[in-house]
């Protein structure tokens, strides 16, 4: 039987940055496994049957204003500038989302300035004593009407609730803006990787110490393998066999289609609020910066069944979550990290963020000779750090035993 330092089940970021910290950081032997045929968890991309580079699970924008995390991932990727816009359609014309200046006047016909802006937004507003739901958020600053136009619809979509059911977090990831800036982020640092996410990922993992398993179940790894700990980044319900019930999570099914034409829409991503089932239909040439004569794009459609992409933030879920985070405490050697296995709705830089502070607490238990602080060694591989494009990987990648 093979042994490992770590087994580490679902190879996206959060599995991902761990495997690559435990064994460049700290010299460990690694096993990161997927039941999925790739690496890259959600953030997965590849070129698909036109040659033009799409993300398989919906668009994916790096943003983060920690200046750490950005760093720890440019040893594995070189970046293109990119700074997200969005629009949403409602009444049949396009209007930026956040809601800016522009949206105001184009709602309202109006010709304001940001200040006048500002006071006409508090005619609108319903003020809240305490902003408790995702409701509350969005009326207690623009009102009913906008809320009804831009959020209820579509988070009803997105959700399968009413926002008033949902808690503040969600619609709060989105600012109302007087000003005419539309960006959709405003963090300090807003990049995309240059070669895309998979490249990136195909950098991090490509270490003598890490083996990497696809196409595979950890149920039935455990079994072939023997390892001191494990680290887990699946859904948390579904590692106790749903002892307390099922935890909810939204799905989405993806529909990926080429148009024979240069572009499809003015902006990376258009957001349907009232009409037709999808959510929002996302055009990957505006995210990747590349040049084709023909276009991609991928339209969402929100399920309540299917693969868990969102964990549905409810004060009932967050009792249930809890009694499930009681059980995971008391396990040692198994860590439970990223956003299913902590059930929460955090971005990647969230995610990676969240496993750097995992991987400086291991660290401090079994590595007593390098990195003081967890994550400022240099990596001990030849990726350059600027213009570096995928590596292909050593190692190759190991194939499931079938019983
Ligand atoms: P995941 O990427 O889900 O990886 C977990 C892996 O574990 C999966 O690959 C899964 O197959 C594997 N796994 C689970 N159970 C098992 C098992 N039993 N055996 C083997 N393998 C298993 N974030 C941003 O910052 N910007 C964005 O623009 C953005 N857009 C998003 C759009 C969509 C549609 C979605 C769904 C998410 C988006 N996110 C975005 C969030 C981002 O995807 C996550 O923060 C990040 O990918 C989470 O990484 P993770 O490693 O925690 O989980
Ligand atoms: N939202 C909305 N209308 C919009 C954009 C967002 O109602 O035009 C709400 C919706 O509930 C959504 C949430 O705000 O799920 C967060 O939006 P975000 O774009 O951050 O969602 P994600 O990219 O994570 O799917």
């Amino acid at each position: 039987m093979q042994t490992y330092d770590y087994l580490i089940v679902g190879a996206g970021f959060a599995g991902s940055v761990l495997a690559e910290r435990l064994a460049r950081g700290s010299g460990q032997s690694v096993l990161i496994c997927d039941r999925r045929g790739h690496i890259g968890g959600n953030a997965y991309d590849h070129t698909d049957a036109a040659g033009l580079l799409v993300h398989k699970y919906g668009p994916h924008i790096f943003h983060t204003n920690s200046r750490k995390i950005f760093e720890y991932l440019s040893r594995f990727t070189a970046w293109r500038a990119y700074e997200h816009r969005v629009r949403a359609s409602v009444d049949g014309k396009l209007f930026p989302v956040p809601i800016n200046l522009d949206t105001i006047n184009g709602v309202y016909d109006r010709n304001l300035s940001e200040a006048k802006a500002g006071e006409f937004l508090k005619t609108l507003a319903e003020p809240c004593a305490t902003l408790r739901t995702s409701e509350d958020v969005v009326v207690s600053q623009v009102g009913r009407a906008l809320y009804e136009k831009f959020f209820r619809g579509y988070t009803r979509k997105q959700w399968g609730v009413d926002p008033s059911d949902l808690d503040a977090q969600v619609t709060a990831r989105i600012p109302v803006r007087t000003n005419r800036d539309d960006r959709y982020f405003t963090d300090e640092f807003q990049w995309m990787p240059r070669h895309g996410y998979t490249s990136m990922f195909e950098n991090m993992l490509d270490h003598s110490k890490i083996d990497i398993l696809l196409n595979v179940d950890y149920r039935d790894v455990k079994k072939q393998v023997q390892y001191r700990e494990l680290i887990y980044t699946g859904p948390i319900d579904e590692y106790f066999e749903l002892r307390y019930g099922k935890l909810p999570y939204r799905s989405l099914e993806f529909k990926h289609t080429t148009h024979d034409q240069e572009w499809f829409q003015p902006v990376a991503v258009v957001n349907y609020p009232n009409e037709f089932e999808f959510t929002r239909i996302t055009e990957f040439k505006h995210l990747t910066g590349q040049q084709h004569a023909r276009t991609s794009v991928v339209h969402e459609y929100p399920r309540a069944e299917g693969d868990p992409y969102y964990p549905i933030p409810r004060p009932a879920n967050a009792a249930i979550y809890a009694r499930y985070r009681a059980l995971a405490q008391n396990l040692p050697g198994v860590h439970f990290v990223g956003r299913l296995a902590t059930y929460r709705y955090y971005n990647m830089d969230q995610v990676v963020g969240q496993a750097l502070t995992l991987y400086k607490k291991l660290a401090r238990t079994h590595d007593k000779t390098k990195t003081s602080n967890g994550f400022d060694s240099e990596p001990d591989g030849t990726l350059g750090r600027r213009g570096m494009h995928h590596q292909p990987r050593k190692r190759p990648i190991l194939q499931p035993a079938r019983a």
